[in-house]
């Protein structure tokens, strides 16, 4: 099956398996990459107002192009100030996802697992890193790290020796990409049950 560099704009699915509600699910792929590569054009060149970024795109402004912009803004890609939109650099892109700010992750980032969530939300820190684009040993690194410094290791509940032990046992889940937004909630349950 192909994959493809950009996500659906609606249901972030990197391949023809769209989610059963997705609005895009049958839009032929060339499209959903023309609007994104639209964007991104345009912003990679200067910051643009959005309201001239819609009449700067060759060939019509659609669904597609305004689903796109929401996306890459969702996904900490793209800035807005002011409705001027800019593309953020790689460096600063990796700096933002570093630390997740919208629920449910932000309240596994902050406050750690517990036990009884620890599979959940390990797959879900994996699955969040993969998803905004870190490298494996970035995502590795980020992980045991939060597992330390969130306070969830001294918790206990844990088989493994150290945090990287137990990261490592789960590097399938970054190779398959799989979503992390279930396990999150899930996590998320538990560990608002705690605090
Ligand atoms: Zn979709």
């Amino acid at each position: 099956m192909p994959q493809f560099d950009y996500p659906c704009p609606d249901c972030r699915a990197t391949n023809s398996l769209h989610d059963a509600d997705c609005r895009f699910e049958g839009t032929p792929w060339p499209d959903v990459e023309k609007a994104y590569t639209d964007v991104v054009a345009h912003l990679s060149a200067e910051p643009t107002d959005e309201d001239d970024l819609q009449s700067l795109v060759h060939g019509g402004w659609g669904p597609l192009h305004r689903a796109a912009v929401e996306r890459l803004k969702r996904d900490g890609r793209v800035d807005e100030a002011n409705g001027v939109l800019r593309l953020l650099t790689a460096a600063e892109f990796r700096e933002e996802v570093s630390v997740p700010g919208r629920e449910p992750m932000k309240t596994l980032y902050r406050h750690g697992s517990y036990p009884g969530c620890h599979d959940n939300a390990v797959f879900a820190m994996i699955a969040w890193y993969e998803m905004v684009g870190l490298s494996w040993s970035e995502t590795r690194e980020n992980v045991a790290d939060w597992l330390r410094e969130s306070g969830s290791w001294d918790r206990g509940g844990f088989e493994e020796a150290t945090p990287e032990q137990l990261v490592d046992k789960k590097r399938h889940v970054y190779e398959a990409g799989y979503g992390w937004k279930e396990k999150a909630e899930s996590a998320k349950r538990v560990i608002d049950r705690h605090r």
